[in-house]
């Protein structure tokens, strides 16, 4: 073997091992239907299987390729099998994997227009694209004040833009002093912890970020936002930061954007507005009423890596003056200086989040994009959704169930009368049985059991397939309550 002599991988060997790899993976795409969607291995199982020590000598790629499918596959949830509805989906795609692959393959880091012009010029021009695919406002477009970014979370995102907020807030004071104590956060009941970790990391102060109520449908109050920040005014404290959702965590709740703007602006409060998973639907204008409003956000995030076909992990984060997430994040010495940068005629996409390299995300974005086009991507959504409001009917006209909230999208939270432990026996049985997975939450203080439809290939088939298994588990359930899990 050649590594004997250089211990790389030849390009020979690459591309035999690389058809072998596509191999597997095209492989596994038919079969993941198959497997249990919920990985059965318990606490150190997969440790156990891995030598206690590196290797010192190589090892045959054959021998490496044998062990995915003898120790990490049983240890994979198979989040892309069409069987799985937990959380919020993190779905992909061929053309996705393929753009990675690339990604991988020319291994840039762009953290500068020059360390690879394309780099960034593909993910502004990517970025304007959704502007219109989704329908968002003019202003997030490249060529206004704003423009897009792509983060690789909504956790950054929403970190970045808070910093921003501290800044704007305090005449770009923070930077240089700290916080001093004072700046405060609103979020909803319901809103991200994404928010609460970038509170705690901003330096606000936990005691600093307000949990505003929610009302019957669980959006946020805007009499009850108004009011906190009313009395934050009187007490002395400055208001900096409000976050709004557009498809919240535990029941994809809409949050009232026009009346949640209109107080932000009221106050000179940064508007944030999350629309992790829910915002692909934006893709169809006949989902676009939940971003009216967005017009007067001052930043914008939703993941392509959740619904939108585009592997983990790709946010695109908006904002609608850019020089003031800039000149929150940058720094430039002297090792970065180059010609283009002090031409100010590029993108340095390094000053616009927090980390400085960046890998060449917007490829997968570009591929999934013009693989199926907005007709395809439109297709694939609109039958999500009308799959989880077909699954929401037969909960509806059940008598033992009963929805926990409306299901304005791809989500259903539902839960079976029978009470709490009930809903928790069902839950831990249907995904111990490897059929399916969900996951729960907590709605009014009652466990909660959430069905998302969301991934790449699930089918009116599977859907089907899992409301027949929900209805015979709980008939199990029910009969013989004394053997229960
Ligand atoms: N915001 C919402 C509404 C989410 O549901 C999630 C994750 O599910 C996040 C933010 C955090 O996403 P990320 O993993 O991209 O940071």
């Amino acid at each position: 073997m050649s590594h004997e002599t250089s211990y790389h991988m030849s390009p020979e060997e690459f591309r035999r091992w690389g058809h072998a790899m596509v191999d597997w993976i095209a492989g596994y795409q038919q079969r993941v239907e198959t497997l249990p969607v919920l990985s059965q291995v318990k606490p150190g199982d997969i440790r156990a299987s891995l030598p206690a020590a590196a290797p010192e000598r190589g090892e045959p790629f054959s021998d490496i390729l044998a062990d995915v499918d003898r120790i990490i596959l049983p240890g994979i949830t198979h989040w892309q099998s069409p069987n799985f509805y937990a959380f919020f989906p993190s779905n992909t795609s061929g053309p996705s994997i393929l753009g990675e692959m690339l990604s991988a393959g020319l291994g840039v880091q762009g953290m500068l227009w020059a360390t690879s012009p394309a780099c960034t010029e593909l993910e502004t021009h990517v970025l304007d694209w959704l502007v219109d695919l989704l329908g968002l406002p003019a202003k997030f477009k490249s060529n206004t004040a704003g423009g897009g970014v792509i983060q690789d979370a909504a956790s950054s995102a929403v970190l970045a833009t808070l910093l921003a907020a501290r800044e704007r807030a305090t005449n770009f004071q923070s930077n240089e002093r700290g916080a001093d104590g004072r700046l405060v956060a609103y979020v909803s009941t319901q809103t991200h912890s994404s928010v609460e970790k970038a509170v705690k990391i901003v330096g606000l102060g936990r005691q600093n970020l307000r949990q505003i109520e929610v009302d019957e449908h669980f959006a946020l109050r805007p009499d009850a936002l108004a009011r906190q920040i009313e009395a934050d005014r009187r007490a002395g404290l400055t208001p900096c930061f409000a976050v709004a959702t557009i498809g919240t965590t535990s029941s994809n709740a809409l949050d009232p954007l026009p009346e949640i703007g209109r107080i932000c602006r009221e106050n000179k409060i940064w508007f944030h507005v999350d629309g992790a998973m829910a915002g692909t639907a934006g893709l169809c204008p006949e989902f676009r009423h939940m971003q009216n409003g967005l017009e007067l956000a001052d930043s914008y995030a939703f993941n392509p890596h959740k619904w939108m076909f585009t592997n983990f992990d790709c946010d695109c984060c908006y904002v609608a003056d850019r020089a003031a997430l800039i000149k929150t994040l940058s720094i430039l010495p002297e090792y970065l200086r180059n010609q283009a940068t002090e031409s100010g005629a590029v993108i340095d996409y390094r000053d616009w989040h927090v980390q400085l390299g960046r890998r060449f995300r917007a490829l997968k974005l570009w591929f999934v994009i013009r693989h199926y086009g907005a007709e395809g991507l439109r297709h694939h959504i609109r039958r999500h959704v009308q799959l989880a409001q077909e699954f929401a009917g037969w909960i509806a006209a059940d008598a033992q169930f009963e929805l926990a909230a409306p299901a304005p999208l791809n989500l259903v939270c539902f839960r079976h009368r029978g009470g709490d432990d009930v809903n928790r026996q069902l839950l831990e049985r249907l995904n111990r049985s490897g059929a399916l997975y969900l996951t729960h939450t907590l709605l009014g203080g009652r466990y909660t059991l959430r069905f998302c439809v969301g991934q790449t290939h699930t089918e009116a088939r599977h859907v089907a397939q899992a409301w027949h298994r929900i209805c015979a588990t709980a008939a199990e359930i029910s009969t013989a309550p004394a053997k229960a899990t």
